[in-house]
């Protein structure tokens, strides 16, 4: 894991005034390809585009395979090797992130972006006590003297809410919600100013849930955090964001303020997702969505949804929506919006 050409860092740099006036992450027309081991070339995202402020929270939802973590991936530039980016631009903090060397983003990655992968808390190893694997997440990417170092794994750990004392202890010693809060301190190493959590809620129980949604709603409000959750709960989004970028068959359907977005659902994909949600929905009767989301190998022409769409007219069958402002803040790629 070490990579001495990555331990050269000794501080965290400051922001540039002129930095402060642009969106921290300004994500265009991302599209990512997929090549089959046939040699088949599929389309796995397309046009994505979204800007994120800094000590803002973007919910990314829609169902399985609608290219959430695809985008995710993508952008931290951990695409299988079947996978690239074949248009848009990822620009943080004013640079294209898609225009550094590998060795630049690699640093890059720890210092501004971090990731909190799906299933991560059961990716700690086993034998190895927690405080060892934060601190070895330190070291790898700063060359901090010994004590420094010390003391950031105990700032890490009680910004989690987890003691200090416990950095001697094992996984199998710490709750799921205590391994998954070991694994945000592991993200927050070396100060990211954006973390990307991969559906940080699947696998524990509701009390849990809540409190890791509470965790990083605090930590994006203390540390000034931005934060993109991926997820298929639009409860969590609710929670804790306050914009969302709704996908479906690998392409926006809909993007906007949670607040307007959850309560006037312009296209009828999220209308549809929020149905599945009643709490969220208004009190509406619970309804899933008939249908499955469509295969990359098989996308149907015009738009995506028009399948499963009860609205769809003879022009969704031929004609792409383009993804258009429907209102303050909000764009949503349907003819009938
Ligand atoms: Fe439905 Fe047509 Fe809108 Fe697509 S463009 S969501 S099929 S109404």
């Amino acid at each position: 894991m070490n990579d001495p050409a990555d331990a050269e860092v000794t501080h965290v740099p400051e922001r540039s005034p002129s930095s402060i006036l642009m969106p921290l992450l300004d994500v265009r027309n991302l599209t990512v390809d997929y090549t089959t081991p046939e040699g088949a070339r599929l389309r796995a995202i397309e046009d994505v585009s979204f800007t994120l402020e800094r000590g803002q929270a973007l919910g990314i939802v829609g169902e399985s395979g609608c290219g959430k973590t695809t985008a995710m991936m993508a952008l931290m530039r951990l695409l299988p090797a079947a996978g690239r980016v074949s248009g848009g631009q990822v620009l943080f903090d004013g640079d294209d992130m898609l225009e550094l060397t590998a060795a630049e983003f690699r640093r890059r990655r720890w210092l501004d972006m971090a990731m909190v992968f799906q299933g991560a808390m059961n990716a700690l190893n086993p034998v190895r006590t927690v405080g060892d694997q934060i601190r070895e997440a330190i070291v790898t990417h700063l060359a901090w003297p010994r004590d420094q170092v010390e003391r950031r794994v105990g700032e890490l750990l009680d910004l989690v809410g987890i003691p200090p004392w416990r950095a001697v202890q094992y996984p199998h010693q710490y709750s799921g919600g205590m391994r998954q809060r070991a694994m945000i301190a592991m993200a927050l190493a070396c100060k990211p100013q954006l973390l990307v959590a991969d559906e940080p809620t699947t696998a524990l129980d509701v009390m849990i849930q809540a409190q890791i949604i509470n965790l990083l709603d605090r930590l994006r409000r203390d540390l000034d955090l931005a934060l993109i959750i991926v997820t298929h709960d639009l409860g969590v989004v609710a929670e804790a964001c306050q914009q969302v970028l709704v996908m479906y068959g690998g392409q926006v359907a809909e993007y906007g303020p949670v607040e307007h977005v959850f309560t006037d659902p312009r296209h009828p994909y999220t209308e549809r997702l929020l149905r599945a949600f009643p709490d969220i929905g208004g009190g509406r009767e619970l309804q899933s969505i008939p249908g499955t989301p469509p295969r990359l190998s098989d996308l149907p022409s015009g738009c995506r949804f028009h399948p499963r769409c009860p609205l769809a007219v003879e022009r969704c069958r031929s004609e792409t929506p383009a993804l258009r402002p429907v209102g303050r803040d909000q764009m949503a790629a349907c003819h009938l919006a």
